[in-house]
């Protein structure tokens, strides 16, 4: 770390692979800078493709071992990472604050979130059963196995670089597969000092190794070619998901693809308009709408509509701007220039169609990459802003009419990932459950994330689900065996 403006240290800047700290092959690394500054907070190991079959090796190394541990030491293991993280809650907060630009009580509030996926998956680690069977005739009996899959490669996001390793790296290590991460090259330093807490916790060598780097797709590819990774576990967004997909055929490796989201928000004239101001106001700027599950697309009913964008406006106009790290920041910078140009030309191309701008529309002028936080009525059909995920502060609000109108706007995208909705009428929310296409609905709720329940999407939001009993099944196979009737 020989850079002056270098001011987080005591966490890894390195590759770990095989239970060592080391420098990346060539020696190169990379810069992690604040977005709320722009200044360099390190310089990280920038893995070469070599580094990335030298992760793989020793994933490979450790599988066999690493299976045959006893799911209490298994448990154990991310029992005391678990705790660690809780320990350390204040480093990995700070870390997720510099690096990410969140406010320092998200990003605490993403430790617990985060956490909890190893604690959960401690408890998981010891329920992994198999069965035995009767065939439908009664001449047989099948005794169904369950094995780890074998060696993971993890690619993660920069959004909630807690969360998103530990929903992969919890589930991985408790059905017993070893694993490859390659943290987004974005956020690393949070997953850097995470992987050093699972080293203290006494994992195996070999059994969890991070390679930072650059070239994403570089460092990716003859990962995937090479047949000894199993599994594929992606969080991003939808075309590079897509592009993993079409390598992963030539293994047939087993995927999982948590991909981008445009999430409908529904206000019917009968929800309770407090209840549902408070809980959109988190469904949209969570994370400053820098999340998958962000509410991207608001449906309100024309009976609450004016009363419901008052409400809304006057919460969205008390966020106060600022850096994640100062007191009384409520809303931080967006990760980089090309976050908020994006943000910018979507509200751009909606008030171009006749939306009409409520409040904000702008970019603040201050260093760093905020935006203003926004809030667009009467969004026009044909407007970007509906097809594309915005991932930055911008309501956009569309008025319906009918339930029926509703349901069918709100379904009018290639993304399923989550849905909110609003609504006094419980069958109605039933309606919407079966109705909405979508992998998660939020009734009368703005945040769905939560270890226990099944995490994912249908249509081109992705395939699998992460986060309880589910999410521990993407990384197991089946293996029967028959045998004669006794
Ligand atoms: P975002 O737009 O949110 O940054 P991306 O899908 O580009 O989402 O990135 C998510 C993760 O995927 C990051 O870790 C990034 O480095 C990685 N990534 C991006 N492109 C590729 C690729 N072609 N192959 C493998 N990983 C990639």
């Amino acid at each position: 770390m020989a850079d002056d403006h270098v001011r987080v240290t005591g966490v890894p800047t390195g590759l770990f692979i095989g239970g060592q700290w080391r420098a990346a092959s060539g020696g190169a690394t990379f810069a992690v800078r604040d977005p709320s500054t722009g200044e360099v907070l390190a310089e990280v190991a920038d893995a070469t493709p070599e580094d990335g079959t030298a992760a793989l090796d020793a994933a490979a190394a450790a599988q066999e071992s690493w299976a045959a541990t006893p799911p209490r030491t298994r448990s154990d293991i991310l029992r005391r990472a678990f705790d660690l993280a809780l320990e350390h809650e204040d480093d990995l907060a700070a870390l997720m604050t510099l690096e990410m630009g969140k406010p320092l009580a998200e990003s605490r509030g993403e430790v617990t979130y985060g956490a909890e996926f190893l604690r959960w998956f401690s408890e998981e680690a010891v329920r992994i059963h198999g069965d035995y069977r009767t065939n439908p005739e009664g001449t047989g009996r099948g005794i169904v196995l369950r094995r780890p899959v074998g060696p993971v490669y993890a690619i993660t996001p920069w959004n909630f670089p807690l969360a998103m390793a530990t929903r992969k790296i919890g589930p991985a290590l408790a059905a017993g597969c070893t694993v490859v991460l390659k943290p987004a090259e974005l956020t690393p330093l949070t997953t850097l000092f995470l992987v050093e807490l699972f080293r203290r916790a006494g994992l195996p060598d070999g059994v969890l190794n991070v390679v930072p780097a650059l070239d994403a797709k570089g460092l990716s590819a003859p990962i995937l070619a090479d047949r000894r990774l199993r599994k594929l576990t992606f969080t991003g967004s939808t075309p590079v998901g897509s592009a993993l997909l079409k390598q992963a055929a030539d293994t047939v490796l087993k995927t999982s693809m948590e991909l981008g989201g445009n999430a409908p928000l529904l206000v019917f004239d009968d929800a309770d308009l407090d209840q549902a101001v408070e809980a959109a106001m988190q469904a949209k700027f969570r994370n400053v709408g820098e999340a998958c599950t962000a509410a991207n697309r608001f449906f309100v009913q024309e009976g609450i509509a004016d009363a419901f964008t008052a409400a809304l406006t006057a919460k969205v106009d008390a966020f106060r701007i600022g850096r994640g790290t100062e007191d009384g920041t409520t809303m931080g910078p967006l990760i980089d220039d090309r976050a908020v140009d994006k943000a910018a030309a979507l509200v751009d191309d909606a008030v171009q169609r006749g939306a009409r701008l409520v409040t904000g529309g702008e970019r603040v002028d201050r260093p760093g990459t905020f935006y203003a936080p926004t809030v667009l009525d009467d969004v026009q059909p044909g407007s970007d802003i509906l097809t594309t995920e915005i991932f930055g502060p911008v309501v956009s609000i569309t008025r319906f009419a009918t339930e029926e109108e509703g349901i069918r706007l709100a379904n009018d995208t290639e993304y399923g990932l989550v849905a909110y909705a609003f609504t006094g009428d419980f069958r109605r929310g039933q309606r919407l459950a079966e109705r909405l296409e979508t992998g998660m609905l939020g009734l009368n709720t703005g945040v769905v994330s939560n270890a226990a329940f099944p995490f994912g999407g249908v249509k081109s939001s992705g395939l699998g689900r992460e986060g309880s009993h589910e999410g521990i099944e993407e990384y197991l196979e089946s293996v029967y065996v028959l045998t004669p009737d006794p």
